[in-house]
């Protein structure tokens, strides 16, 4: 079976090409040709991922999937949420948006906060949402220099390293996207197993 994903994110690719199964061939939005970047005009996350896989079951007539992340911070509100790619503004910058971030913090001891990813899932005319979660806190200064976004600025809740710090098989056993990648992946399996009509 051949999916899109719908994503520029070569980190992304790379993370879940690992943990698909082997008999679903994952393609991009590079790999079909497809460069612009897909508006994100949704206020929540879920609308965000269904207008990116929509888009693509659209323009291009392939099954495809999107996600859509957001960390949630609790001292502030639940900011920057569905905000997170542009919270210092624009152009997107990952290294601003955590210094942002830690600015935002500074002299709280409030630090709890959670990733949360949403993958909507576009098969012809059935759509699926898949939701995964970590709750961890935002550190005081950025630590490790593996992941993305704000990776080095996240631990998660039981572990004394951030995201930056771990690797990704370790990053994959515990994050918000693994999470619900897992939720896709035996829904997949699932589907794959059933005759279609
Ligand atoms: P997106 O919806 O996946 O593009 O993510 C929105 C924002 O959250 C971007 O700034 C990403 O860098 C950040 N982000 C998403 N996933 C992760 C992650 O696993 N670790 C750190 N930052 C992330």
């Amino acid at each position: 079976m051949e999916l899109i994903f719908a994503t520029h994110n070569e980190h992304k690719l790379v993370e879940i090409r690992s943990l698909l199964p082997q008999n679903i061939t994952l393609r991009s939005l590079g790999d079909i040709g497809c460069t612009e970047e897909i508006p994100e005009t949704s206020e929540t996350l879920e609308g965000n991922a269904l207008l990116k896989a929509t888009y693509v079951l659209e323009s291009y007539g392939l099954p495809c999937f999107a996600d859509d992340t957001g960390l949630e911070v609790a001292a502030l509100e639940g900011a920057p949420g569905v905000y997170s790619a542009r919270y210092a503004g624009e152009p997107k910058n990952e290294a601003r948006n955590s210094e942002k971030l830690l600015r935002q913090l500074e002299g709280l001891k409030d630090r709890r906060a959670q990733f949360t990813t949403i993958i909507a899932l576009c098969l012809g005319k059935e759509t699926h949402i898949f939701k995964g979660s970590v709750k961890g806190v935002i550190t005081y200064a950025p630590r490790g220099l593996n992941g993305f976004g704000y990776d080095p600025v996240f631990q998660p809740d039981g572990l004394e390293k951030t995201f930056g710090e771990l690797t990704l098989k370790e990053k994959n056993q515990l994050s918000h996207r693994a999470r619900a990648f897992s939720k896709l992946i035996s829904f997949l399996k699932e589907y794959q197993a059933t005759p279609q009509k």
